[in-house]
């Protein structure tokens, strides 16, 4: 067992990691075994005027890659409207893979963190970066070594001006997942999210333009580049275009990180990466995008799962985290949980969100379920609180009243209204 140190809201204090998960046990590719393969090439093809940043960012459209930590704002306008700021700039990269059931970055950082160093260090690039934040969840503690070392590899190697690339530990708080408070704490703050505008690509990182692309987006510049954009945008089904790290959880006989076609529907997801339902287990509804991204019922398991397909139903794909539930599972509890965690990780700033989660949770918690009541609330969290996660977490109960009237019923949750 390991003891890490986390910063609390009292100073740090020292607990002993209890988990299975033992960081010294990792096997991820060093530079070497990197460069072998071809790696850092395309950064000194960069970096040496072999390729220009139109070139790339040419193929990154034509690809149509896509920001995978959730939000899907295409990358290279995101790189586009930093580069029409003035510098000096920065690049964030988010590491902070917080929300519920999402393990894909951690996944690729623990097998390829070359990779992905060469992707972060191709985005600072491109946007003239002064400097290269990496910030990674504190949960993460193997990872934190792991990437600390592949920089030192770097910097030894000459490939990174010793300095240029920071890494920086999160402290256990979901929202600074969130980019406004992840800059926040960067900036050694409390990780509170700002009001927009101003965007963080004018206004960021110590007040300057910033550039903040997830971990897996950035991972994914090199191999579009070597293999094509019209590799990887020929991926895809249902009339969507690209690939997709959905991290699947729950009732499936093979959870884990399963890299798909977008536009997957869960039905296939499941049969065809999932191993089909675990013994004993019958599909009755999904999370198809963590906490936040709500429920949907059995019969909804045909939508092309995508950014802008679950719209219609006040859903979303988000950072692609799949969680199957089965009749086995309390519909209740699902709904208390989830609002028992947004409520923990408000950060407490707007009192739509402080206040209308324990509101929400101690609804659920009634035997009847108000339905008008519920829906007020949600009305109000979604209307006025400052982020996502106030306005996303009465999500998964909307979608408990709109698609699971039966199987509340079922399970003795009385729904008045
Ligand atoms: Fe903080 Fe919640 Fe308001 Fe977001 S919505 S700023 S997490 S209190």
């Amino acid at each position: 067992h390991h003891h890490v140190l986390y910063a609390t809201r009292e100073g740090v204090e020292s607990v002993v990691d209890t988990g299975h998960f033992q960081p010294e046990a990792i096997h991820w590719q060093r530079l070497d075994g990197y460069r072998e393969q071809g790696g850092y090439r395309l950064l000194a093809d960069c970096h040496e005027g072999r390729v220009t940043v139109e070139t790339l960012m040419e193929a990154l459209e034509r690809a149509n890659l896509r920001g995978l930590g959730g939000a899907g704002f295409p990358t290279f306008k995101k790189w586009t409207f930093v580069r029409q700021e003035p510098g000096p700039r920065y690049c964030a990269i988010n590491a902070d893979e917080g929300e519920p059931g999402t393990f894909k970055d951690r996944y690729y950082l623990e097998r390829a963190p070359h990779r992905f160093l060469e992707g972060a260090l191709i985005s600072a690039w491109a946007v003239e970066a002064c400097a290269l934040y990496i910030y990674l969840r504190d949960e993460y503690p193997g990872l934190h070594r792991v990437l600390g070392e592949a920089i030192a590899e770097l910097e030894a190697a000459g490939l990174a001006t010793p300095g240029y690339i920071v890494l920086r530990r999160g402290a256990g708080a979901y929202i600074c997942g969130e980019e406004s408070a992840m800059i926040e704490s960067l900036e050694g703050k409390p990780g509170k999210p700002r009001h927009r505008p101003p965007f963080v690509a004018q206004k960021g990182l110590f007040g300057r333009p910033t550039l903040v692309n997830n971990v897996e987006t950035v991972y994914w510049i090199p191999e579009i580049w070597d293999k094509g954009a019209d590799w990887f945008a020929g991926h895809g089904r249902h009339g969507r275009s690209g690939l997709r790290s959905f991290s699947v959880s729950g009732r499936v006989k093979r959870p884990g990180v399963h890299l798909a076609p977008a536009g997957i529907t869960l039905n296939e997801l499941i049969e065809e990466y999932g191993g089909g339902m675990a013994d004993g287990h019958r599909l009755a509804g999904y999370l198809p995008g963590g906490a936040s991204g709500g429920i949907l019922p059995a019969s909804k398991a045909d939508i092309p799962l995508d950014f802008d397909t679950l719209q219609a139903e006040g859903c979303f794909i988000g950072s692609a985290a799949v969680i199957v539930i089965s009749d086995q599972d309390e519909l209740r509890a699902v709904a208390s949980n989830l609002l028992a965690f947004f409520a923990d990780e408000s950060c407490g700033q707007c009192t739509p969100c402080r206040v209308g989660t324990e509101k929400m949770l101690s609804l659920l918690e009634r035997p009847e379920w108000d339905v008008e009541q519920l829906q007020r609330l949600s009305q109000v969290m979604m209307d006025a609180s400052i982020c996502g996660l106030g306005q996303a977490a009465p999500n998964p109960v909307l979608g408990l009243l709109k698609d699971f009237r039966d199987e509340l019923a079922g399970q003795h949750v009385i729904v008045r209204g």
